[in-house]
């Protein structure tokens, strides 16, 4: 019984997605193998061995994977899918674009967005927004999983010395090409990976006003900037900020939810953060049942109060 998890990377370098999703593998209860598949990847390769509990990298170069163009990678993946028990993907937007495609092609089920694996063949997933946990025994023989990654701890990225082992390109499927990206530069940490988020909901009113009191609160505390739905719909925040359910699922050390009233779906994808604080004016706001702590007030008035206070 072996696992092979997807590495998620940038060709320099493995992306933190990719631990928790080792970690996941590792608990299927084989060995756990890497699939680096991307072009001149070899340093993300060799970071992909150096994480602790993986037994061997595979890695794939080829000029059709520069870029993580899902058809690709599916191919890809589906010319080694015959060694493995469990094939795992982090629940990324990358992830989640690809193992629809290799489920597809082994005609299994795919069991998506894990949060524990109670046994080789059995697995936790949480179903309603989160408001219950279903689970889910597969009968097939390859599993092809997605993992929420706030579900699983982070594997050590170094301590491991796993073989790197090359690996025949599949062919170019050419079903799609690639022609160019936009991608936002922003000096703070990745949403998804910041240890604090400070989020902002339809209360701000307006873009100006959201990022004159959203900002400086991040500024010090060195944090990412999350938003609700209402938010970004209402073109207050973009929509890569968005934090819930049909958003980004984040669970840092510390969420401060600024005029945001808690909807199940915002909670679905920020209550397993470690430390809530909501600040909202209405004693009755659903937030404040998850928060830690809750401070009722005009969030105008407070926010600039408390990054005066802060040192
Ligand atoms: C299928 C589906 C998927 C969805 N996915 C998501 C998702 O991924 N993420 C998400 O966020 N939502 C999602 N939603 C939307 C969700 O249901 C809510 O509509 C949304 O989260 C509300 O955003 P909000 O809290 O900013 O706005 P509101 O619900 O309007 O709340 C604003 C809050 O601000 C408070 N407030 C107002 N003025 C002030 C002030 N001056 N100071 C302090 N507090 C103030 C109010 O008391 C209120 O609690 C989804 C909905 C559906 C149906």
């Amino acid at each position: 019984m072996t696992a092979l998890v997807i590495a998620e990377h940038d060709n320099a370098s493995i992306k933190g997605a990719t631990l928790n999703t080792v970690t996941a593998a590792a608990a299927c209860g084989g060995d756990v193998h890497v699939l680096v598949a991307g072009h001149n990847a070899a340093a993300a390769a060799q970071a992909a061995a150096q994480i602790a509990g993986v037994a061997k990298v595979i890695h794939v170069d080829s000029e059709a994977l520069a870029h993580g163009l899902a058809e690709n990678v599916a191919a890809q993946v589906l010319a080694i899918a015959s060694n493995y028990s469990h094939i795992l993907f982090p629940a990324t937007a990358g992830g989640k674009n690809v193992a629809p495609r290799v489920a597809a092609k082994l005609d299994v089920g795919q069991i998506s967005d894990i949060t524990k694996v109670d046994s080789p063949d059995t697995f936790e997933r949480p179903i309603y927004a989160g408001n219950a946990i279903a689970t889910v025994q597969s009968a097939d023989t390859t599993k092809v999983i997605t993992v929420r990654t706030t579900g699983f701890d982070a594997a050590a990225a170094t301590g491991g010395s796993a073989a790197v082992e090359s690996a025949a390109a599949a062919a170019d499927n050419g079903k799609s090409s690639y022609v160019g990206s936009e991608i936002a530069k922003s000096d703070r940490p990745e949403l998804t990976a910041a240890k604090i988020i400070v989020s902002g909901g339809r209360a701000l009113g307006s873009s100006e006003k959201f990022n004159e009191v959203m900002t400086p609160l991040a500024d010090k505390l060195g944090a990412a900037i999350g938003a609700s739905r209402a938010a970004v719909d209402a073109g207050y925040a973009p929509n890569d900020l968005q934090v819930g359910q049909t958003g980004k699922i984040v669970a840092p050390h510390l969420y401060v939810a600024c005029g945001i009233s808690g909807a199940i779906q915002h909670l679905a994808g920020m209550k397993d953060s470690k430390v809530i604080v909501a600040i909202n004016k209405d004693p009755e706001a659903p937030i404040f049942s998850v928060a830690d702590f809750g401070l009722e007030a005009d969030l105008f008035a407070a926010v600039p109060e408390l990054i005066n206070l802060l040192p």
